[in-house]
């Protein structure tokens, strides 16, 4: 239980958290590094804990460089002992009744909501996007938190007709057991809340490892957990640093009290952990990398195309497993979509640090990330591309948002998830050939096109090989709609009436002698 007082001290604001069971006190000053709910522990069993070795790691704000804390550097026992807390409190979470579970996520939710500027700094600082941006992740989180209340309540069973008279068919739908996840680093909040909330409001419990770029958004999240009622062991956050990622992700696989993976990330690591969790059958679902085609045919709004362009490829400065990453415009509308995407990313695009008001894209997550990007900028460039604005780094982590023509697919930036503020466009001339070069790839999570063709919209939406079809529409995840992706994206659905089969067993009663 963490009590945050605030006084004033030198002028400055000055917040106080003084946590019970961790920290002794720690002091932050005001904004933008003075935020409630930073905590420096990992949270296991309704505590805040240590690593059992004591060890720590930095986590550092990708805008510029500096440390903003540290937290523990866990490992394969330490994620033990949290799996074992989350068995012992499955035993009586299961026990709980739909609506015990569903008032305890709709008082989590209207404490996220009530604490939504404090959540999104935290979010901020540890990712790098723009406050707005962040706020409406904290919104687009929370949202999972009110979905899944009520979803609690409607987990219905069956009772099918049987075609023997003396027995009756029934189907029961049971909370799986524990669950582990593992998260990433660009939606630090959406990712967790969308798979914790589905797996607590199905009666399942919860081990938790975030990125270790942004464990701070996951941590802040249990302090509003606990507040609103969360039973101990129920969500478990295991903090640790890259160098530990393998062991605690092998441990969440191999595990036999583990009975589901729930894994976003790439499809490299998603992978592993599919392997990993073969030994012991568990059930998996992976949200995986992408390559989304953006598709714009001649028939298209150009407006509406170039707003979509901006919404999609821009979000989180292009580090998104749903960015368009291969933007196809067909050969009537090329040169006024590009002329009018050039004049749109020149007025509305500011790089810059998300907490400057004004700024729509922050740094990349880190050096990597940047040297990344330029690499796939230089190598469209060396075969051929035009750059026709950006492709220059502007100093630390941030990269200046490019829009590249004439891009083709023996360059990287097409075969690869670009995972950067990269508009890399390439021509073509028929629906046969975009349809063709769409759905070559392993990828296979967002797709979007645009047109006004009725036709021609309901032959690429059911054509198109893809979990999720933005048509005339850049922006579409909601907590309404299942998220997913076929092929190498992944497996299962998250959020919407979907997500909660994620986290429940079917079990088929025979009532015989009837
Ligand atoms: P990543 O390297 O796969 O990391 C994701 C998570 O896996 C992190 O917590 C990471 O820990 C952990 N991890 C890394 N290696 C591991 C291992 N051997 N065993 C267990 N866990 C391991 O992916 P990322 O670069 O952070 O995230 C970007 C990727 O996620 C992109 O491909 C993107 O498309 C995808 N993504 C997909 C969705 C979706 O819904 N489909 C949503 C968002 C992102 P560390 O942080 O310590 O490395």
């Amino acid at each position: 239980m963490a009590i945050c007082m605030t006084f004033r001290a030198a002028g400055s604001k000055v917040h106080l958290l003084i946590n019970k069971s961790s920290i002794p006190w720690y002091i932050k000053m005001a904004a933008p590094t003075s935020v409630r709910f930073l905590h420096e522990k990992a949270y296991v069993n309704g505590k805040w804990a240590d690593a059992a070795s004591g060890k720590t790691f930095d986590v550092v704000n990708p805008s510029n460089g500096k440390k903003i804390g540290v937290v523990p550097d866990m490992d394969a026992a330490d994620t033990q002992n949290a799996i074992q807390f989350a068995q012992t409190a499955f035993e009586s979470w299961k026990e709980t009744t739909a609506k015990e579970r569903s008032v305890i996520l709709r008082k989590w939710s209207e404490l996220c909501i009530e604490n939504k500027d404090e959540l999104a700094k935290i979010l901020t600082l540890e990712n790098g996007k723009p406050l707005a941006e962040a706020t409406g992740e904290v919104m687009y989180g929370t949202s999972f938190m009110e979905w899944f209340a009520e979803e609690a309540r409607r987990v219905y069973g069956d009772i099918i007709p049987s075609p023997a008279k003396t027995k009756k068919i029934l189907v029961l739908k049971q909370p799986i057991g524990v669950a582990g996840m593992i998260t990433p680093w660009n939606f630090p909040n959406a990712m967790i809340t969308r798979k914790a909330c589905a797996a607590i409001a199905a009666g399942c419990t919860v081990v938790l490892k975030p990125a270790e770029d942004t464990p701070y958004s996951a941590l802040a999240l249990c302090e509003l957990a606990e507040k609103a009622g969360l039973p101990p062991g129920v969500l478990n956050i295991v903090t640790c640093s890259r160098a530990n990622a393998g062991v605690v992700g092998k441990m969440l696989c191999e595990n036999p009290m583990v009975k589901k993976i729930s894994f976003t990330g790439s499809t490299v690591v998603g992978k592993i952990l599919l392997q990993q969790s073969a030994s012991t059958v568990k059930k998996v679902s992976l949200e995986l990398g992408g390559n989304a085609p953006f598709i714009v045919f001649d028939s298209a709004d150009l407006d509406q195309a170039v707003n979509g362009t901006m919404n999609s490829k821009f979000r989180c400065s292009g580090q998104t497993c749903v960015c368009a990453n291969r933007i196809l415009v067909q050969e009537g509308i090329y040169p006024k979509y590009i002329q009018k995407l050039a004049e749109v990313m020149t007025r509305d695009l500011k790089v810059g640090d998300g907490f400057e008001s004004g700024t729509t894209q922050g740094p990349l997550i880190n050096h990597n990330a940047v040297e990344k990007v330029d690499g796939h900028v230089q190598d469209a460039i060396q075969k051929g591309a035009k750059l026709v604005l950006g492709g220059q780094k502007k100093g630390g982590n941030f990269y200046a948002p490019t829009l590249l023509q004439d891009v083709t697919l023996d360059m990287k930036c097409a075969k690869e998830e670009i995972f950067g503020p990269i508009a890399a466009v390439h021509k073509f001339k028929t629906e046969e050939e975009v349809i063709k070069i769409a759905n070559t790839t392993t990828a296979g999570l967002a797709g979007y096109f645009f047109s006004q063709n009725i036709s021609q919209i309901w032959r690429m939406a059911e054509k198109l090989e893809y979990g999720l079809i933005g048509v005339n529409e850049g922006l579409f995840s909601m907590t309404e709609a299942p998220f997913g992706g076929w092929k190498e994206s992944g497996l299962g659905s998250e959020g919407s009436k979907y997500g909660l089969n994620e986290y429940l067993e079917i079990k088929y009663v025979c009532l015989g002698g009837m």
